[in-house]
């Protein structure tokens, strides 16, 4: 067989969606799917938002991309409105949620060498951490299927367990610059730091001049019903990568940090040629305006509750199947005491419900945020068909 003209590295479904509307997606044959994977957390708002589609369809129409050699009002007003919004002083925009997490850690590593310790290059990340597919990005994992076969991979990293805050601690030595974590690990399985673990570290980093740098591509930008996932956790990082849902589907990511953390990334340092570009920005200002709302994380929230309190509800009538469920808002996953990939082609390919795997076993459910009740109703009931007639199979 003569390879495919897509490089044949993602295994894709028979799902072929060729329109949506808000939360459902439509395929060239004209099946309709209740969308509840969002493009893994991406369109916040659901599919054709007006709002968005106007600004896109406005703004390609006036200025579409100009060089970050000249002066940017749109970047400059956007990054405003982050900063006054968040802990940060700063903001560069890429193009993706990896490109935001090589910026965060070029930042990071840039600090110490700003402070005169390039010595302090080393980031402490975690198990079944993911933070995307760039050589840097699979460098900061320990997850074998991202990296075997693309060694030599960057130097600067160290492993420790997720939520094992003295582990964390005991690798604090002389080379390292702080710790990359996701507050809320995405595609690890919905693993949620513990209160204690996140505040840890944070202490640490105050106690030893280190940096706390969070990877929120997946759990920031109003998924979990806060703006961002650790103000659940009443913590600020120094350096902070967001991606996903801050361009609603518009490729679109952010690398934010305190003046103090930027402060080595000067004239020169770094650069993006599309990013942040006046397309990009007019998507992400009308994104933010629906997301800064007032009400809309309250409902986020409201509504995480409501579906978290139907799939535990769910359970018991389930529990060949089921185990529990975790997460945040908007950011579930339900836990399943066998294989969770097979149960995802399950509910697509016979209910209509698109879901996304994790590990763990986990299903990840990550609706649009702009979900109502019906739409959770119809979820749980879909699901709950599909786990009716489900038949576990221990062994693939
Ligand atoms: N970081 C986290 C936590 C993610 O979940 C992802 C993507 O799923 C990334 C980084 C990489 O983002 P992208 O695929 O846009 O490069």
């Amino acid at each position: 067989m003569p390879i495919t003209p897509l490089m044949p590295v993602y295994p894709r479904c028979g799902v072929r969606p060729v329109r949506g509307q808000g939360v459902y997606l439509y395929g060239e044959d004209g099946a309709q799917y209740l969308d509840f994977a969002s493009g893994i957390a991406v369109n916040a708002l659901g599919h054709a938002h007006p709002a968005l589609t106007k600004a896109i369809a406005d703004q390609a129409a006036t200025l579409m991309h100009v060089s970050n050699l000249y002066g940017s009002p749109q970047g400059e007003h956007l990054a405003q409105r982050l900063v006054d919004a968040t802990f940060a002083d700063t903001v560069f925009f890429t193009n993706s949620g990896a490109e935001a997490v090589e910026c965060a850690i070029k930042t990071a590593r840039r600090y110490h060498f700003a402070n005169g310790h390039p010595e302090r290059n080393t980031l402490i990340t975690f198990d079944t951490a993911f933070h995307g597919r760039t050589l840097g990005a699979i460098s900061a994992t320990n997850q074998a299927k991202m990296r075997d076969g693309f060694e030599p991979l960057l130097p600067g990293f160290k492993y420790a367990t997720f939520n094992d805050l003295d582990g964390a601690l005991a690798m604090i030595d002389d080379s390292v610059a702080g710790f990359l974590v996701e507050p809320i690990q995405g595609e690890g399985g919905i693993r949620v730091a513990t209160p204690e673990f996140l505040a840890g570290l944070r202490k640490a980093c105050d106690e030893h001049g280190l940096l706390l740098v969070l990877d929120e591509v997946q759990c920031g930008y109003g998924r979990t019903g806060k703006f961002f996932a650790h103000e659940l956790y009443g913590i600020t990082p120094d350096i902070m990568s967001v991606a996903k849902g801050i361009g609603g589907g518009f490729p679109l990511g952010a690398c934010l940090a305190t003046e103090e953390a930027a402060k080595g990334m000067v004239f020169g340092t770094h650069g993006s040629t599309y990013g942040g570009n006046p397309l990009a920005m007019a998507a992400a200002g009308a994104v933010l305006d629906v997301v800064l709302a007032d009400g809309f994380l309250a409902n986020v929230e409201a509504m995480g509750a409501r579906l978290r309190a139907s799939l535990e509800q769910m359970i018991p009538n389930h529990d060949h199947l089921f185990d529990s469920v975790r997460g945040h808002g908007l950011m579930l996953g339900l836990k399943l005491k066998s294989d969770s990939r097979r149960f995802v082609e399950h509910c697509r390919d016979n209910y209509g419900l698109l879901l996304v795997s994790a590990g763990e076993n986990v299903v990840r459910i990550l609706p649009p945020l702009v979900v109502d009740e019906t739409h959770i109703a119809e979820c749980v009931e879909k699901l709950s068909d599909a786990a009716r007639v489900y038949v576990p199979v221990s062994d693939d």
